[in-house]
């Protein structure tokens, strides 16, 4: 098998020679860009499989080159960034990165993130010539396709709000409790991340809400977990 491929997008010169390091050491094959622009033409000519993204950065910044790459690819995007609010945890995953960690991070979670992100988007790709579609009330969820539609309308949702979507949608009317869900969708790691969860729900909510405003899919049963409606 050859090594999976990881883009790091990174300014700070010396934190990406460190990145770069570590990431070497695990086996995986490093590319590097220093700014927007270098980094979608590296995007675009090598097809790496995981992209680090810093959000600050020269040229076209990592907003907009979240946008980019989610034109082109189901790719994982993992952000790596100072700005470090919460707002900006909600933006990044709101605009289709599967995960985020503030600076400074700790190396060794990185690492179990990025093997984490891979282990899921191998297992998306491994799964895909199952046709199996989801269809509960309204709501229709095409694994094949990686397509949602809801009364007709198609949401995009990004790689990990369709995972959790689809966890809920095929379990109806179950309590299914936060622990599972971080652990089935993000990982075995992630059972505790319970604010990278809230903010995922909210994501995926407000689209299935711009589809059918009145309609409840997804109840929350508080301090427990999520159900999806039966419809
Ligand atoms: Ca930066």
């Amino acid at each position: 098998m050859t090594a999976e491929r990881i883009l790091i997008v990174e300014d700070e010169v010396e934190f990406a020679d460190l990145v770069r390091l570590w990431l070497d050491r695990h086996g995986w094959q490093t590319l590097m860009a220093h700014d927007g622009h270098e980094a979608l033409r590296l995007f675009d000519g090598e097809r790496p499989d995981l992209v680090l993204l810093d959000i600050g950065l020269p040229g076209l910044d990592g907003w907009q080159l979240i946008d980019r790459i989610r034109e082109r690819s189901e790719v994982p995007v993992l952000v790596v960034s100072a700005l470090g609010a919460e707002t900006d945890k909600v933006r990044g995953l709101g605009a289709g990165a599967d995960d985020y960690m503030d600076k400074p991070v700790s190396f060794p979670e990185l690492i179990a993130r990025v093997q984490a992100a891979l282990r899921r988007s191998r297992r998306g790709a491994a799964s895909s010539p199952d046709p199996g579609i989801v269809m509960r009330g309204p709501v229709r969820i095409y694994p094949q396709s990686h397509r949602v539609l809801v009364e007709g309308i198609e949401i995009h949702l990004t790689p990990t709000e369709f995972r959790l979507l689809r966890h809920l949608a095929e379990r109806p009317g179950e309590l299914v409790r936060h622990r599972e869900l971080l652990q089935a969708v993000w990982g075995p790691a992630y059972g505790d991340d319970t604010q990278l969860l809230r903010v995922t729900m909210r994501n995926l909510r407000a689209k299935l809400a711009a589809a059918a405003p009145e309609r409840r899919f997804i109840a929350t049963e508080y301090g427990l977990g999520y159900r999806f409606a039966e419809s």
